[in-house]
């Protein structure tokens, strides 16, 4: 059977060049980067050509770099440590309500422990408006933390007038690009980010590793506390094998970031109008064109669920993602699209495909074969779409 994988928004595989070298560190070079010897200076070095790796990808200074073990930690270690430092100053924060849950669940602990909380609303298409923010805006405000991509729909949000009005309002601002990073351009000068979260397993990075860039001059309070590595940030020794696959990852998604993304538009393009000129009844969630990632689609299909279609999609060897949060085990419509207005019923009805590296045109052709099919049977069983398919015809005659 066909096995085609599109859902690399929640994972990507390791990179076969960055495996290899991971490799090195775990069986031969694999010293204490703490080590004054040999062993020890070899992995530091390579450690240190990491960060700058990192740190040229998003266009920051490697001193900026400060290695987590991946996105969740990074979030958290930006708006904990922040709003720790800053306890003082004032006790409110502002984030978006499409954010991922290592932000919204973050910021939600602060709310229970005495911060404010003011979560953005967004538009019908995913994209949240400064001037949103601008209300916001409190004497008190001490964090602004908001996305750069979202992960469910792609939706790219107006990064750089946020950084701006931060900057002149003189609060921190923490950007999660964990969905963005390798797949549109970053510069943390130019979007003027003081904090900004990234993760390697996104860009065919390992699992488990991550960073969180910490402008100089901010300061964070750590939340491990111990041996005083990553410049006293994060305590711990270094995943060090994780980490310079995480380098070798950025170094080569700055190499292809421009081919990838051409590939990738042409064929998620290909497969949303697919889509749409197959099946009836389906509504592409999120932006079109450039203010959407390259590698996203996501639809609602009516009148069917999308842990069906995931399922039914699943048996034929597609991999893709849908939009209910079944990571707690429950089967809630997800928080994004809610976000955007979309009724609970639609929102069950929503599948995500996020395209990678290796997809082909006869991926997407595969797809556009087998998912017309699938609807159709779901459908069949559907006694909502019995009653459309019945009031058609009611109308016809
Ligand atoms: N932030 C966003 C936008 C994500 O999509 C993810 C992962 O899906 C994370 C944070 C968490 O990253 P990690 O899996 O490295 O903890």
């Amino acid at each position: 059977m066909r096995r085609v994988y599109l859902d690399h928004s929640a994972t990507t595989p390791v990179d076969p060049e960055v495996a290899t070298i991971m490799m090195t560190y775990y069986t031969e070079k694999y010293g204490n980067p703490s080590s004054v010897h040999g062993f020890g200076r070899e992995s530091k070095q390579a450690l240190e050509q990491a960060r700058n790796q990192v740190a040229e990808l998003i266009g920051a200074t490697p001193k900026e770099i400060t290695f987590t073990s991946g996105g969740t930690e990074a979030d958290n270690l930006a708006i904990l440590g922040i709003a720790e430092a800053l306890r003082k100053k004032g006790k409110h924060i502002i984030t978006s309500c499409i954010e991922h849950h290592a932000v919204l669940e973050t910021c939600e602990y602060l709310e229970k422990n005495g911060f404010d909380l003011t979560v953005i609303p967004v538009d019908e298409e995913g994209v949240l408006s400064i001037d949103d923010v601008r209300k916001a805006l409190r004497p008190d405000t001490i964090l602004i933390s908001v996305m750069h991509a979202n992960n469910e729909v792609g939706s790219i949000q107006p990064i750089s007038e946020i950084g701006k009005l931060a900057k002149e309002q003189g609060i921190v601002f923490h950007v999660d690009a964990v969905q963005s990073l390798g797949k549109i351009p970053i510069n943390v000068e130019e979007m003027k980010v003081d904090l900004m979260t990234v993760s390697g397993h996104k860009i065919y990075g390992p699992k488990g590793v991550g960073a969180l860039y910490v402008r100089k001059g901010v300061r964070i309070v750590p939340l491990v506390h111990g041996g005083g590595q990553e410049r006293k940030r994060r305590s711990g020794t270094e995943n060090t094998p994780g980490i310079i696959g995480f380098g070798k990852a950025c170094e080569l998604a700055g190499q292809r970031m421009a081919d990838d993304a051409k590939l990738q538009k042409k064929l998620r393009d290909k497969l949303m109008n697919g889509i749409l000129e197959r099946i009836e009844y389906v509504k592409v969630n999120g932006p079109l064109g450039e203010k959407r990632l390259p590698n996203n689609v996501n639809v609602s299909i009516r009148y069917v669920e999308g842990e069906s279609l995931l399922l039914s999609l699943d048996m034929l060897g597609i991999a893709a993602s849908s939009g209910s949060a079944c990571t707690s085990g429950s089967l809630d419509p997800s928080h994004v699209l809610l976000g955007m207005g979309l009724i609970h019923e639609i929102a069950h009805g929503s599948l995500r495909f996020s395209l990678g590296r290796q997809n082909t045109e006869e991926d997407i052709d595969y797809v556009l074969e087998q998912l017309p099919k699938i609807v159709e049977r779901l459908r069949m069983m559907s006694p909502l779409y019995d009653q459309v398919i019945h009031s058609k015809q009611l109308n016809k005659e």
